[in-house]
């Protein structure tokens, strides 16, 4: 029970972390490709803000079920911090978790929000890290936050990898 976060029952980031270090050896040891998403809510202060806390918080639980319901049994999927979420798709590689991960933005953009309140709009922006050299969750979980904060900048509502080549940038 203590493995999971209180208000959406996911797993905590306790739990994640180990999960996460634990698959990413097996993935080294064995050669398999493995991938770590980080979704983050969008402009979510806002969404307090003008519509209340109690909104806010059922927004998370409602986000959490979407997550959950689209991951698979192999899969591992946290809240990571208040409003982010951490996905670990085992085995996935670049390709397949680039579509994974953006069918869980364009599920979350279609949710029928205003029934929840009026004039509600929620949306995420997802990082995505493919194992390429990495041993280390710190160092996965790095360019995930990278990429994370890249499709903020780009204008939110987006998913972002890395580029094919490092470009020393990050
Ligand atoms: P960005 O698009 O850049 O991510 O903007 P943002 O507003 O989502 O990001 P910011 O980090 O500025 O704000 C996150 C907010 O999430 C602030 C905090 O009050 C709220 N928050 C964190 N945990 C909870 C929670 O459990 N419930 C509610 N209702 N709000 C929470
Ligand atoms: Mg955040
Ligand atoms: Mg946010």
């Amino acid at each position: 029970l203590a493995a999971r976060a209180t208000l959406t029952g996911l797993y905590n980031r306790r739990h994640a972390d180990a999960f996460l270090a634990r698959e990413l050896e097996h993935a080294v040891l064995l050669g398999h490709p493995f991938s770590v998403a980080l979704a983050d809510v969008d402009r979510f202060k806002q969404i307090n803000d003008a519509h209340s806390h109690g909104v806010g918080d059922r927004v998370l639980e409602r986000v959490a079920e979407i997550l959950a319901s689209r991951a698979r049994d192999c899969d591992l999927v946290a809240r990571y911090g208040g409003e982010e979420f951490l996905f670990c798709l085992v085995g996935m590689s670049e390709l397949e978790a680039a579509m994974f991960c953006d069918e869980l933005r364009r599920a979350v953009e279609q949710e029928r929000w205003t029934h929840l309140a009026s004039g509600l709009q929620v949306t995420l922006s997802i990082g995505l890290a493919t194992r390429r050299h990495e041993t280390t969750p710190l160092a996965l979980l790095h360019h995930a936050d990278v990429c994370l904060y890249r499709a903020k900048h780009l204008g939110r509502n987006r998913v972002v990898s890395r580029p094919a080549v490092d470009s020393g940038v990050a």
